[in-house]
């Protein structure tokens, strides 16, 4: 009796497992109907990008979406222009939450497909070309076509998902908030629909279809740095007399090249200084007043990122006293480490391989870019992965990065990110349930 028991409750157990299984590979349908759809409102989207929290027409486009799928609520004018969609799945279970960011960027695109941008914008106050340099055209496509095949089975979706699509990732124009930050403090995280995971996708110049991961940090912290040496004024002639910035900030300059390398413990993960800007001084023969220079630092490690700042300002101070000199720090954070949460990568890797392929699902090395995605990992665990959107035949030497105007997206791959987030959401619940 015993013996039967445990056959029948083993048979359970199979069928179980066979209908989870199920459950998903019977939306192959779904996927191939929504692909020419994808494919579509990404063209569209791409054909009118806008800048960074301006993007009135992308977000108009989302909200009716959302609203014909019947979604149990749609929100706009979210931190200026995001949209957050609530959509309660038929059974009782967590909410997690898909993000996609919807801006553009400053750039004379250059792809000559039929449906590149012409479309131009204004840019703290100067008229500038607007491209979807980034992908975020894609992420966009993508997240309204995981909308739709959630939303017309949502009797199999366990818990709620909240679809955050977010402006402004590429940071505010000057003078104005947005971004992740302005979400999280809208409330995008908070009850009733508190999210527990998040799950966001960025496209990038990897082999078409591939999901890259790293477990823990992926990509880096990034810090605007500003330093302003003051001196004192003088003839060229007679530096004896004054107190010279450009001597002052040319050693700065030398001296932060020495905190990654002889400071930090790089076994925590590397870290980049650079000074991109430095400006002082009107003629050859004037010792001017003040130097401004102007970079950015990376690091991978919140430890190593407080270490590197102490030590930044510490440098800068001392240089500036041993000669006379005074010097202001201002260090403004742009976003904290993105990454992927450890656990979770493990609980959901089998649903990313569903998605993507076994072969297909990539470890890659760290990313010194930046993503404001981060402040939501601030505050719950999630994912980020990168998804290959280049033809596997173009060498990688010669595929064109994010940011350039011959950016593109291999429509192919755009299913596979479909079904990452979808595979996400209608997983999560089992897969993280001890
Ligand atoms: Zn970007
Ligand atoms: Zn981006």
């Amino acid at each position: 009796m015993k013996k039967i028991n445990l056959s029948y409750a083993l048979l359970l157990l199979l069928s179980a497992a066979a209908i989870a299984q199920d459950a998903k590979n019977d939306l192959d349908e779904a996927f191939a109907a929504i692909e020419p759809k994808v494919i579509a409102w990404r063209r569209d989207i791409h054909q009118h990008p806008e800048l960074s929290n301006r993007e009135f027409r992308t977000a108009a486009k989302v909200a009716e979406h959302l609203r014909n799928l019947g979604f149990d609520k749609v929100e706009t004018g979210v931190a200026h222009t995001g949209v957050v969609g609530t959509l309660i799945g038929g059974k009782p279970g967590p909410v997690i939450a898909l993000r996609a960011d919807m801006d553009g960027l400053p750039v004379l695109e250059r792809t000559g497909e039929p449906f590149a941008s012409q479309a131009r914008g204004e840019y703290n106050g100067q008229d500038v070309p607007v491209m979807h340099a980034c992908g975020h055209d894609t992420h966009v496509a993508m997240l309204m076509g995981a909308a739709e095949v959630l939303a017309t089975h949502r009797d199999r979706l366990a818990g709620t998902v909240k679809f955050i699509f977010q402006p402004a990732e590429e940071g505010p124009p000057a003078g104005e908030n947005g971004g992740a930050i302005m979400m999280i403090e809208e409330g995008v995280l908070d009850a009733p629909a508190a999210p527990e995971a998040i799950l966001g996708l960025h496209a990038w110049p990897g082999d078409s279809g591939t999901l890259m991961y790293r477990s823990g940090s992926f990509m880096a912290a990034a810090d605007g740095l500003q330093i302003n040496v003051v001196g004192r004024q003088t003839h060229g002639s007679s530096p004896w007399l004054g107190v010279d910035p450009i001597y002052v900030a040319a050693q700065i300059a030398i001296a932060l090249q020495g905190i990654p390398s002889r400071h930090l413990d790089i076994t925590r993960g590397p870290a980049v200084i650079t000074i991109g800007s430095i400006h002082g001084g009107i003629r050859g023969n004037i010792i001017p007043d003040e130097v401004e220079m102007l970079g950015t630092i990376r690091t991978f490690d919140t430890g190593v990122r407080e270490v590197l700042h102490a030590k930044l300002r510490k440098t800068v101070q001392a240089i500036a006293e041993a000669n006379g000199a005074t010097a202001t720090v201002s260090i403004e954070g742009y976003a904290p480490v993105t990454g992927n949460h450890p656990e979770l990568l493990r609980q959901m890797m089998p649903t990313l391989k569903w998605a993507a392929g076994d072969s297909q699902v990539i470890e890659g090395n760290l990313i010194t870019g930046a993503e404001d995605y981060s402040f939501y990992q601030e505050r719950i665990p999630g994912l980020f992965l990168m998804l290959g959107v280049s033809d596997p035949n173009i060498p990688v030497s010669d595929r064109p990065s994010n940011h350039s105007p011959m950016f593109n997206a291999d429509e192919d791959a755009l299913i596979v990110g479909v079904r990452t987030l979808v595979g996400f959401a209608l997983d999560y619940a089992g897969a993280t349930t001890p």
